[in-house]
């Protein structure tokens, strides 16, 4: 069972094959390439030209890159789209299950006696931590456990950064 192709996904699966035959002479634009890729893609939410491209040019950097296929190309794609999606998260990231939602969802240790070469990073001990409460000079304590931290949490020193800069 084939899904019929949205405009996005065959826009993305288009420039995506165009690239490939700048890489690659044994690629070809043809009709019939372009609707199976489409089909193909289409469940999968390939909608993003500028991301087909580089899924494109991460294959054939590779030095022993034979012709793309299109099931290397969804997976090459779907690869880039989680390191995306994961860099886009950024600092304000939630936890991940098995992280530490204070320290940015990074799966740390984090309780213990406070480093506090890690607090003076970006001046984060002068300033009171609006995630765990800490006060001015005070090192931050994990919510759950009331233990005191090695590390700030990650919105302090992300607050002493943005301070810095001002
Ligand atoms: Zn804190």
């Amino acid at each position: 069972m084939t899904q019929q192709p949205t405009p996005d996904t065959i826009r993305a699966v288009a420039a995506a094959i165009s690239r490939a035959e700048i890489h690659d002479d044994r690629m070809t634009s043809d009709p019939a390439r372009l609707r199976v890729w489409a089909e193909t893609c289409q469940p999968h939410g390939i909608t993003d030209t500028a991301l087909a491209c580089r899924a494109v040019d991460e294959h054939y950097t590779r030095p022993d890159a034979d012709t793309l296929r299109v099931g290397t190309f969804v997976g090459t794609y779907r690869r880039l789209r989680a390191i995306d999606a994961e860099a886009d998260k950024g600092s304000a990231v939630a936890a991940l299950p098995a992280g530490d939602p204070q320290s940015g969802g990074l799966p740390i240790a984090a309780e213990g006696e406070p480093v506090w070469a890690a607090y003076d990073q970006h001046g984060a001990i002068d300033l009171p931590c609006e995630t765990c409460g800490a006060g001015e000079r005070e090192a931050c304590v994990n919510l759950s456990t009331k233990l005191t931290r090695k590390i700030p949490c990650t919105s302090r020193t992300a607050h002493g950064y943005r301070k810095a800069r001002r």
